[in-house]
């Protein structure tokens, strides 16, 4: 049995320099046994990564038999409703949510953000159809759908320059919201109404406003926001 000169590490028979700190290994009373089986696998395993071709495959797969097999369940069952188009509706929808990224590796956020707002507008375009509405849909589905898009699109590419602070993350995220709902009541309104009364989502937007303030104000200030990091171990 040797030991390093250098470490002290006890060594294998089989080691021609320590394993730790590479001194070679020089003891002419046992010389380095050449031949016996090394106490390391000599060849370095990785478990393979998951194709992400085949998984898109198999994603697609699945989707698609789910989908053809509902519509052909709705030819013969209760034929009179197309209650299938909310299967095959949610089938397109996660297939264009997740198979999409798989195969464009390097798909930017905004694509992937239009990609799947794109999705839910499909999917309740076919739950339109069933219903028998095709008014709803352009007048109060699709706006509202479209708007929330873009306002997720935009945090998207704010946050896309890097990490932000819960503070910022936290005020633009309420400042979203309010905004979201603000559009939400327009759009109801003129949909109903022909006109626009904002009421209930006023009072959200205050409320939003009135969170939305103080998190500038300590923000802005320097002593403040350390003072909140440090009570809230941000
Ligand atoms: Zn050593």
């Amino acid at each position: 049995m040797s030991y390093c000169v250098n470490c002290g590490v006890e060594l294998d028979d089989t080691a021609q320099s320590c394993p730790l700190c590479h001194t070679p290994v020089l003891n002419p009373n046992q010389p380095v046994d050449m031949w016996g089986p090394k106490p390391f696998p000599t060849e370095k395993g990785e478990v393979p990564p998951v194709a992400r071709g085949e998984l898109a495959l198999l994603i697609s797969a699945m989707l698609l038999s789910v989908a053809v097999c509902c519509g052909v369940l709705n030819l013969f069952l209760r034929a009179e409703r197309a209650w299938s188009l909310y299967v095959i509706g949610a089938a397109v929808m996660l297939w264009l949510w997740f198979v999409p990224p798989l195969l464009l590796r390097r798909m930017p956020v905004c694509v992937r953000l239009v990609f799947d707002v794109l999705a839910v507008a499909l999917y309740v375009f076919l739950i339109s159809l069933d219903l028998g509405g095709g008014n709803w849909y352009w007048h109060l589905a699709l706006p509202i759908i479209l708007l929330g898009g873009a306002i997720v699109l935009c945090l998207g590419l704010i946050f896309r320059g890097g990490k932000r602070s819960i503070l910022t993350t936290t005020t633009l995220i309420i400042g979203a919201i309010g905004l979201f709902l603000l559009g939400v009541e327009l759009f109801v309104d003129r949909f109903l109404t022909g006109a626009w009364q904002p009421g209930w989502s006023l009072i959200v937007v205050t409320v939003c406003v009135a969170l939305v303030i103080p998190l500038v104000i300590v923000r802005r200030v320097p002593s403040l926001r350390e003072e909140v990091r440090r009570r809230f171990h941000m």
